[in-house]
């Protein structure tokens, strides 16, 4: 992939956390808790990687080295 910024070939890479990875709008973030628990997260959060037991939670990621930007896929998931 080619970054939007500078048009430079970006470095693959993965993103990981232990518990569920979420991107969530300012102000609706509830907190530690909110992002451990599915249900007490907010409902116009983006889900980027699910829980796996073997793994951890990880996102294939798009890294620019020069412009300092990470570009991530949303994974499609059926709710
Ligand atoms: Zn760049």
């Amino acid at each position: 992939m080619e970054c939007p910024y500078c048009n430079k070939k970006m470095q693959l890479g993965a993103i990981e956390a232990d518990n569920l990875l979420s991107w969530t709008p300012e102000g609706e973030n509830k907190g530690r808790m909110g992002r451990i628990f599915r249900s007490d997260r907010s409902p116009n959060s983006v889900i980027l990687a699910e829980l796996n037991v073997f793994s951890g939670s990880t996102v294939k990621a798009y890294y620019c080295i020069d412009c300092k930007k990470i570009i991530i896929d949303v994974p499609v998931t059926e709710e």
